[in-house]
C-alpha cells in the first residue's frame, strides 16, 4: 500500500483520490479552501453530455465520457439524473440546429408535440428540437460533497483550509489544482466561464436545455428548489473577476428567449470560473517534478474526471509519476 498526496479538492482531485482508494492505496487530500468542490467545479453545470459536447470537441471527449454517468452513479449513489438533454433553437436559428445534428450522434428529432410531451413548460415555444436521450446531469455541489463522503468512508484524509502540505513519505504528489496550475504547466491556459442562478416557480424543466444561437448559445440546467443554472460564457482570458454587465445581459436575454417567465425570476447568484485548458481543449495526465498532474479539464471536468482519474491511477500502478526517492 502506498501513500499519495492529492493537491486540490475540485472534481479532478476528488475523482483521483477515489480511484486510488478503490485500489487499496492511502490518500491525503489538501486544499486551501475550507470546503471541497470550490474552484471551477463550484460553478459547473454538471452536464454529463458526451454526445452534445462532440459538436465542438474532439472525438476522444465522446469516447472517454461515455461511461461518466455510470462512474458517478457508483461513486455517489443517487447523484446522477438520467433524463437526457434537449437542444432547441429559435425558428430563425433552425439552420444551427440542423448543423448541430450533423456534427453529433445519439439524438432524435422532436416535433412540437413531442417537445411539449417531454417538457410541458416549453409547449408551443419551439417547432423542432434534438433529444439526446442517453445523456445525464448532476448537481456539482451535491455530487462533490457526496464524493467527499464516499472518500471519507474509504479512509481518505482531508486537510482543508490548510497551510503547507503535511510532511509525510508520499509516493507521489497529484497536482489537481485546476487553474492554479496554469503558471506551472506549459501550454495550459484559462477560459473564463460566467454563469448565474435563477429562481422561479413558473418554469419546470426535467433536464438540461441547450438553446443554440449564432453568438450566445446558452444552457439551462434545472436544480432543486425551483432553481436553474444558466451558463455559460466562453472567454479567452484568465480574468476571474465578477461577471460583466454584458455577459449578465446576454445570459438573461437568452434565458428570457427560452421562456418569458425567466424574466420574472430572481437572480439568486452569479459566478465566474476559470476553466483550465490546453490548446486542443483535451485534458491530460502530465508528469511533474514530484508526481503527476491532471490538467486541462476545460469544460469537461465532470464528464472526463472519471476517465482521467483512472488514467492517472493506472500510470502510478505502472510506476509512472512515482517519486524517484520517497521524501520525508
Ligand atoms: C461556468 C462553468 C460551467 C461548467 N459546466 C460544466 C459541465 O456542465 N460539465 C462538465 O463536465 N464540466 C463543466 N465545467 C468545467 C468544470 O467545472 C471544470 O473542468 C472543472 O471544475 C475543473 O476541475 P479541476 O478539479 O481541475 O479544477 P477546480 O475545480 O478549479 O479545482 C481546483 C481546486 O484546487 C484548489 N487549489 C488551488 N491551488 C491549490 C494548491 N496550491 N494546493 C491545494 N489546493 C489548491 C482550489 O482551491 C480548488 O478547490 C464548467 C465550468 C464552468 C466555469
Amino acid at each position: 500500500m502506498s501513500l499519495f498526496l492529492v493537491k486540490g479538492a475540485g472534481v479532478a482531485g476528488l475523482a483521483v483520490a477515489y480511484e486510488l482508494l478503490r485500489r487499496g492505496e492511502d490518500v491525503d487530500i489538501v486544499d486551501f479552501q475550507d470546503t471541497v468542490g470550490q474552484g471551477a467545479s463550484f460553478f459547473a453545470g454538471g452536464m454529463l453530455a458526451p454526445y452534445c459536447e462532440r459538436e465542438a470537441a474532439e472525438e476522444v471527449v465522446l469516447t472517454l465520457g461515455l461511461d461518466a454517468a455510470d462512474w458517478w452513479d457508483q461513486a455517489v449513489p443517487g447523484a446522477v439524473i438520467r433524463s437526457g438533454t434537449l437542444v432547441v433553437a429559435q425558428p430563425r436559428d433552425l439552420a444551427d440546429l440542423t448543423r448541430f445534428a450533423s456534427r453529433t450522434t445519439g439524438h432524435v428529432w422532436l416535433d412540437r408535440q413531442q417537445i411539449a410531451d417531454l417538457e410541458p413548460s416549453l409547449a408551443g415555444r419551439f417547432d423542432k428540437a434534438l433529444f439526446f436521450e442517453d445523456e445525464a446531469h448532476l448537481d456539482p455541489r451535491r455530487a462533490l460533497a457526496g464524493l467527499a463522503e464516499t472518500i471519507r468512508n474509504l479512509d481518505g484524509k482531508f486537510d482543508l483550509g490548510w497551510g503547507p502540505p503535511p510532511k509525510k513519505n508520499y509516493s507521489s504528489v497529484l497536482d489537481c489544482t485546476g487553474p492554479a496550475a496554469i503558471p506551472h504547466i506549459p501550454g495550459l491556459r484559462g477560459v473564463r466561464g460566467e454563469m448565474l442562478y435563477l429562481e422561479t416557480g413558473e418554469v419546470t424543466l426535467s433536464r438540461p436545455v441547450r438553446m443554440l444561437h449564432p453568438r450566445h448559445p446558452i444552457y439551462v440546467v434545472p436544480r432543486d428548489d425551483h432553481r436553474f443554472m444558466v451558463g455559460a460564457t466562453m472567454i479567452e482570458t484568465e480574468d476571474d473577476g465578477p461577471i460583466s454587465a454584458r455577459s449578465l445581459m446576454e445570459l438573461l436575454n437568452a434565458a428570457y428567449a427560452l421562456h418569458p417567465a425567466f424574466g420574472e425570476a430572481r437572480v439568486v447568484e452569479t459566478g465566474v470560473g476559470l476553466r483550465p485548458a490546453f490548446a486542443d481543449n483535451v485534458p491530460r495526465v502530465v508528469e511533474t517534478d514530484d508526481g503527476l498532474a491532471i490538467a486541462g479539464m476545460y469544460r469537461h471536468g465532470f464528464l472526463l474526471a472519471p476517465a482521467m482519474a483512472r488514467k492517472a491511477a493506472a500510470r502510478l500502478s505502472n510506476g509512472i509519476g512515482l517519486q524517484k526517492e520517497v521524501i520525508a
